[in-house]
């Protein structure tokens, strides 16, 4: 397994387990998530899935481009912010690692995607030619 493969495991092992600990805090659960927090999961699962950094990918927390919709980032937000202190304890080589991996800069790979996403997203914005007064 590549590092970059060995960094992505580790970034979803990290997010999973603070998902598992807020759920039990929370919601009770002391086996599967809850529907909730399932949902939450899944949703995370199909962002890495289709995160277009592949190999170069900053942690979500970092990255330039955030992709989770609002509603869904906030939910991450404060799953992290009530979890992650608790991570030191119950998983310290997690959290070591994801402390880690979140100081890593973005290598200029990652600064090109995200400068193409940025540009598409801002081309995306651009009202289209009005056909009224530009008929052609
Ligand atoms: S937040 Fe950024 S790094 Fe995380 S999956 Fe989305 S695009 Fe990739
Ligand atoms: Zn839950």
């Amino acid at each position: 397994m590549s590092a970059a493969a060995r960094r992505l495991a580790r970034e979803w092992d990290t997010i999973v387990a603070m998902i598992r600990i807020y759920c039990r805090h929370h919601h009770g659960a002391r086996g599967p998530l809850c529907d909730d927090c399932r949902a939450l999961r899944d949703y995370a699962e199909r962002r890495l899935a289709k995160c277009p950094f592949g190999e170069v990918k900053p942690t979500c927390v970092n990255c330039p481009v955030h992709c989770y919709e609002a509603s869904m980032r906030e939910r991450v937000r404060t799953v992290m912010r009530f979890s992650g202190p608790k991570m030191l304890l119950r998983h310290p080589l997690l959290a070591l690692a994801h402390l880690t991996d979140g100081k890593r800069p973005l290598s200029p790979k990652a600064e090109r995607v995200a400068e193409r996403i940025r540009a598409r997203a801002a081309a995306a914005a651009e009202p289209g030619p009005d056909r009224r007064t530009n008929p052609v």
